[in-house]
């Protein structure tokens, strides 16, 4: 029901896009708005009262005399690029729901696919940090899963060679409908791996509802609560009904990434997967998506190319 509820549901249309956001005033209005919600605080002193210097974009502290740039302290820090060209690329990405490859973002920007894949990165390392600060809660279904590869029961928990193991996370309604999703990483399916994460993935008192895999017994005493349903594996263990959703959720993200992505590191992989969890969490909150994230960006540091192309 959250699936097809979601693809019904249409996010900003490109045209309503270009009217909210087509010029850089627009954005620039919009980034400041939401990054002084309150209105300019100069970031040296606490001071409100600011000028403009004539011809010059930054905001001068009435008191201390600094000068801050509308992008200082975000990830837009010293772009050479229009914010029309950011806020476009983060309403491609928003709202593609598959996923976009820098070659068609690149494309769709008019710039050169390497400044669109250091956009995407950028943009996927905002939602990467907004993720790892939510942790779920309530009823959570944990499961296994690869990336680059089939889930397939013989292989489970052996970490097969060329690809990514990561835990999918979904906590779920009353009627076991999916809420929200995590996606993360491990090196392994290994109760050290599972323990050193459920901490960051569980709220205080979640109860874990997982397969017969031995690692998750780790989640005893981390976890609320845990149950252990042994399913089988495999397709057959889709159909049973407490992992149903879970399921779908993974298969459907499993089938995107992999369709738009070859090989990922470890690094790449938790960008990646995090801004799957992303999209997926704000499904039913399409139209305010692009305030949402500018909100998150202006309260992220500025992300150095090294730390990009790590992993
Ligand atoms: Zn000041």
């Amino acid at each position: 029901m959250g699936l097809k509820l979601a693809s019904r549901v249409r996010g900003l249309s490109d045209a309503a896009f270009r009217e909210a956001f087509g010029e850089e005033e627009q954005c620039r209005a919009a980034l400041f708005r939401l990054r002084w919600p309150e209105g300019f605080v100069c970031p040296a002193c606490g001071h409100r009262g600011y000028c403009v210097p004539a011809r010059r974009r930054l905001y001068q502290c009435n008191r201390c005399k600094t000068q801050t740039s509308l992008t200082a302290g975000t990830i837009f820090h010293a772009t050479k690029l229009p914010l029309t060209i950011w806020f476009a690329a983060i309403h491609l990405i928003v709202t593609a729901k598959n996923g976009i490859s820098s070659v068609e973002l690149g494309r769709r920007l008019g710039v050169k696919q390497p400044t669109a894949w250091t956009m995407k990165q950028k943009i996927m390392a905002v939602m990467a940090r907004r993720e790892a600060d939510t942790p779920l809660d309530g009823r959570v279904e944990m499961d296994d899963a690869y990336l680059g590869g089939v889930r397939s029961g013989g292989k489970r928990g052996r970490g097969a060679a060329g690809k990514t193991p990561f835990v999918a996370a979904v906590s779920t309604g009353p009627e076991g409908q999916p809420r929200k999703l995590k996606l993360a990483p491990v090196k392994g399916f290994t109760k050290r791996e599972i323990a050193r994460g459920a901490r960051r993935w569980l709220a205080p008192g979640a109860e874990a509802v997982t397969d017969g895999l031995r690692c998750w017994n780790a989640l005893d005493g981390i976890a609320g609560s845990h149950r252990a349903i042994r399913t089988g594996s495999g397709r057959q263990a889709a159909r049973i009904a407490p992992f149903k959703w879970v399921n779908t959720s993974l298969g459907n993200i499993k089938s995107a990434i992999t369709g738009t992505y070859r090989k990922l590191g470890p690094d790449h992989a938790e960008r990646y997967l995090a801004s799957f969890a992303w999209r997926y969490n704000r499904r039913f909150q399409l139209q305010t998506m692009i305030p949402r994230f500018v909100h998150s960006a202006a309260r992220t540091q500025p992300i150095p190319y090294r730390n990009l192309i790590a992993g």
